[in-house]
């Protein structure tokens, strides 16, 4: 049973001697536990925060431990009465081939409702994140110009249909060619502009002409600051997530725009997905409708080999994912 262990703590951008492998044997199944392979692994932004050591909203990896994450997997052996063998699960589980749980940390999911590989994107934390996100604080109105960064990613990629599905012009800012014509011509986006271009601000300008009524924050930095300039009045910011800052050494100081939020009545909300979690139920039922009729579409990038889980996390920062990257970890 090989597992991957954080060997050092990252300073920067990760790589991979940041990461090891460790074999031992297939772990015993106790009373009331499962044994769960692992078929598909999710590598997420968030994960670099926990590698850092610094307490957040959740408790940072430990050096030497393997690293947790969402995890598709097959029971095959239980001895717990919720699951029997065949059963296909998803939950926070280390990033090994064999994992043992009691039952309380993983759900039961259908692979006859849609793909098992979906559990941990388009239907699962990510696509759960888009739907909160950009319904509860974004509120997007038919007719209102919704902005989203990091938009060919797997939060971004959910979040901006969803605001199609309100009704709104949808702008979509990525990070190369390919993506922009996955957002305009795959995904129905109205526009699309690739943040490591020149002019964006121009770019912006001209694909809002009506100014933005709701951004979709995925990645902070330089990009956020030219939204600001262009915000509305009454206008919302969801603050998801900041990634382009999640490599830095130092703080990052961009231009300070409280007068803005102040004289435009402008409300900027954070949100953690697992504050909606009275609501996961919801989630899933409406991102499960919309995908079935094919109003949500999706794309993973799959990586073979629970030895290169590393490298696609790192991937994740050099952009290398179109949707949902995801580790390959066994055949279904
Ligand atoms: P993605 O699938 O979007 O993958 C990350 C993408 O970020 C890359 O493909 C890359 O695309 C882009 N990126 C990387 N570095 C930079 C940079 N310096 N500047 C701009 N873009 C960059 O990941 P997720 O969909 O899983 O996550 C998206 C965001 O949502 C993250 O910030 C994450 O932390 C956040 N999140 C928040 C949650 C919450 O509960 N609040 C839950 C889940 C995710 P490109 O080629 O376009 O640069």
């Amino acid at each position: 049973n090989r597992t991957i262990i954080l060997a050092s703590r990252p300073v920067g951008m990760p790589s991979k001697e940041n990461f090891t492998m460790e074999t031992g044997p297939i772990p015993q199944v106790n009373k009331d536990e499962v044994l769960i392979k692992t078929i598909y692994l999710s590598v997420d932004p968030y994960m670099r925060g926990r590698m850092s050591g610094i307490k957040t909203y959740v408790d940072p990896f430990e050096i030497n431990k393997p690293l947790v994450g969402g995890v598709v997997g097959k029971i095959v052996e239980s001895k717990n009465e919720r699951f029997k063998e065949g059963d296909y699960v998803e939950g926070h589980l280390p990033w090994s081939d064999y994992s043992i749980s009691k039952g309380k940390n993983i759900r039961k999911i259908d692979p006859n409702i849609a793909p098992i590989s979906t559990a941990l994107g388009v239907a699962g934390m990510p696509g759960l994140t888009a739907y909160f996100g950009m319904l509860d604080i974004g509120k997007p109105k038919e007719g209102e110009t919704v902005v989203v960064s990091g938009a060919a990613g797997a939060v971004g990629s959910v979040a901006g249909q969803i605001a199609k599905l309100k009704g709104c012009r949808v702008v979509g800012i990525a990070g190369s060619q390919e993506k922009l014509d996955y957002l305009t011509k795959e995904l129905g986006f109205d526009a699309a502009i690739n943040y490591k271009s020149e002019n964006v601000y121009v770019q912006l300008k001209e694909a809002c002409p009506d100014g933005v009524d709701v951004y979709f924050d995925n990645v902070g930095g330089e990009v956020s600051d030219l939204l600001m300039r262009i915000m509305n009045f009454h206008s919302r910011i969801v603050l998801c997530g900041q990634i382009s800052q999640y490599n830095n050494t130092e703080v990052e100081y961009g231009p300070r725009i409280q007068g803005k939020l102040v004289t435009h009545s402008i409300l900027m909300q954070g949100f953690i997905v697992s504050n909606y979690s009275t609501r996961f139920k919801e989630g899933y039922e409406q991102l499960g409708k919309w995908i079935k009729e094919g109003k949500i579409k999706y794309r993973e990038t799959i990586t073979d080999g629970l030895e290169n889980a590393p490298d696609a996390f790192i991937g994740l920062f050099t952009g290398e994912n179109i949707g949902k990257q995801l580790v390959r970890v066994a055949k279904e």
